[in-house]
């Protein structure tokens, strides 16, 4: 899979359904995966520390999850031409999980948070196999990785915020060799559960959800400011 590179960060140019095809067959092979949601703030941070650069250009699939990669390869001239977000490939992963009857495991957010989460999950996904769940502020590592183990999970959604998220799952893939899939989605157990909104299907067509979530809770801003320094950035990068 040829990935393109921004400010030294790889981006995948696959589509969800591409993905998809992909994981299928590597689950086949064996191989674990794992899928980082990339955008400009986190480019910013991996220019800052040589660790979360080699943190996302080591996940096998890095997402492009917002406007401001898709900015990025029109100036450089690149492939990627639609988004693919975190919690549109979480909702596809978990079609997937569902057709294969592969178990899932969650886990993070509050506990509230995490069990509407399931509970809507498993409205939009009959006959889903929840493997278990663990809220995200449970201490024990150790017996978070053993429960994880039993529950016979091969997908596990990791909600913890970034970069918490990315490196729960580097340090545990090992000792988790049952489960094939991880994905790291910030936030999205608080959109399945419906505690966040997600903008109107308006402003995400017109790639402006950064708006919404701009208007929604002002105090984005400093994070949002990454977006026009990653693009400065860019047109300066040869
Ligand atoms: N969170 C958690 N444990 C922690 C810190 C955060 O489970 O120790 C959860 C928090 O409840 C929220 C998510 O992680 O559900 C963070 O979401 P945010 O939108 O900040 O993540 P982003 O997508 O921006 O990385």
């Amino acid at each position: 899979m040829m990935k393109e590179s921004y400010l030294g960060v790889n981006v995948s140019p696959l589509s969800y359904e591409g993905i998809i095809e992909d994981l299928r067959q590597r689950i086949l092979n064996g191989d674990q995966s794992t899928i980082i949601a990339v955008n400009p703030e986190k480019v910013i941070a991996a220019e800052r520390d040589p660790q979360v650069k080699q943190l996302i250009n080591s996940s096998t699939y890095q997402i492009a999850d917002g406007i401001g990669i898709l900015l990025a390869a029109k100036i450089k001239g690149g492939n990627i031409t639609s988004r693919v977000t975190g919690v549109d490939m979480m909702a596809k992963l978990l079609e997937f999980a569902t057709a294969e009857k592969l178990p899932v495991y969650f886990y993070g957010a509050q506990e509230e948070v995490v069990t509407k989460a399931i509970s809507s999950i498993q409205e939009t996904n009959p006959g889903i196999l929840v493997a278990g769940y663990t809220n995200g502020f449970e201490k024990d590592e150790d017996a978070l990785v053993e429960r994880i183990n039993t529950s016979g999970a091969k997908l596990i959604f990791v909600a913890l915020g970034s970069p918490k998220q990315e490196l729960w799952i580097q340090r545990n893939m090992g000792r988790l060799q049952n489960v094939q899939v991880f994905q790291g989605v910030g936030g999205s157990f608080d959109v399945f559960s419906g505690t966040v909104k997600r903008a109107p299907l308006l402003f995400r067509k017109l790639g402006i959800e950064w708006l919404y979530r701009l208007i929604s809770s002002p105090s984005r801003i400093k994070r949002q400011m990454n977006l026009p320094i990653f693009l400065m950035k860019v047109l300066r990068s040869r």
